[in-house]
């Protein structure tokens, strides 16, 4: 899984990255389901360590273009994880009071405590995002955003946050296969919005906005991801097979029994 991960400064060009590819996986769709199950399986006690240990945090940010299956990743690769120790944050267009403040305050209140996992659908990020592409604030105001999103996460990370960013990577000929898709069944129809007919127009300026912040974002303290997600299964799979590795990786331990057990008697 390593090829999704690229090294701090290389300059982000997504036309060199195919949202096709299924490289790391032979067994096709098919076989996926059964190695999701398995990776589900082990993600479970991995989560439950994580929140008896009490001492990392995790942070999974999830990032895409409309229709790139960040509700898609959070409802399969999570599926059996328990959510006592798992909570997602959704980040919509701002209110007012959040607006009113900087734009990494409503975020900050959403990072995990210790134990904690958070999956953000949609994140920080939006704010050199859909804010630099629809001009929400001035070019001098959003250009600073990189430096400080790093020194943001470079605290998370300091103060032990795990930190995994994910970017569905998936093209316009997808996207709008979704759209349609969205548009035939009756039970998806909900889910249809007028406003991302709007927003797909903006590809090309979305597809910069999010090369830049790739390029200048991915450090060693928070790097990112960039995931074929093209197809879905595929998708699932690269993301959970790198949480799952990134979580072995803690070396995390039950916390020690405080006494001996046999000396307590159960009356
Ligand atoms: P969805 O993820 O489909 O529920 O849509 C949420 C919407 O909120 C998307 O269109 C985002 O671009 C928008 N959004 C999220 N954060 C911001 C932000 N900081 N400023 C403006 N729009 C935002
Ligand atoms: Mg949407």
């Amino acid at each position: 899984m390593k090829r999704y991960f690229f090294k701090p400064g290389t300059k982000i060009n997504l036309a060199d990255w195919d949202p096709n590819e299924t490289a790391e996986f032979d067994g096709g769709k098919n076989a996926s389901k059964n190695a999701l199950e398995k990776l589900n399986q082990e993600l479970e006690p991995l989560q439950e360590l994580l929140y008896a240990e009490h001492k990392h945090k995790v942070l999974v940010i999830l990032q895409g273009m409309d229709t790139s299956g960040k509700d898609g990743v959070i409802r399969h690769v999570f599926e059996g994880v328990n959510p006592q120790g798992v909570r997602v944050a959704s980040f919509k267009v701002p209110t007012p009071i959040e607006l009113a403040h900087d734009y990494l305050w409503r975020v900050h209140q959403q990072t995990p405590g210790n134990g904690e996992m958070v999956i953000f659908n949609r994140s920080h990020y939006e704010d050199v995002l859909v804010v630099r592409v629809h001009e929400l604030v001035p070019k001098s105001v959003w250009q600073k955003r990189y430096r400080q999103i790093n020194e943001f996460e470079r605290i998370l990370a300091d103060e032990g946050t795990l930190i995994l960013k994910f970017y569905l990577h998936i093209d316009l000929d997808e996207q709008k296969r979704r759209l349609q898709a969205r548009l035939d069944d009756s039970q998806k129809q909900w889910k249809f919005s007028v406003g991302d007919l709007k927003e797909r127009q903006f590809w090309p300026q979305y597809t910069r906005a999010y090369e830049e912040a790739l390029t200048r974002t991915n450090t060693s303290w928070a790097p990112w991801v960039i995931v074929p997600a093209n197809r879905k299964w595929y998708r699932n799979l690269v993301i959970g097979t790198i949480l799952v590795k990134a979580l072995q990786s803690l070396k995390m331990k039950l916390p020690a029994f405080d006494g001996d057990p046999k000396e307590i008697t159960i009356e």
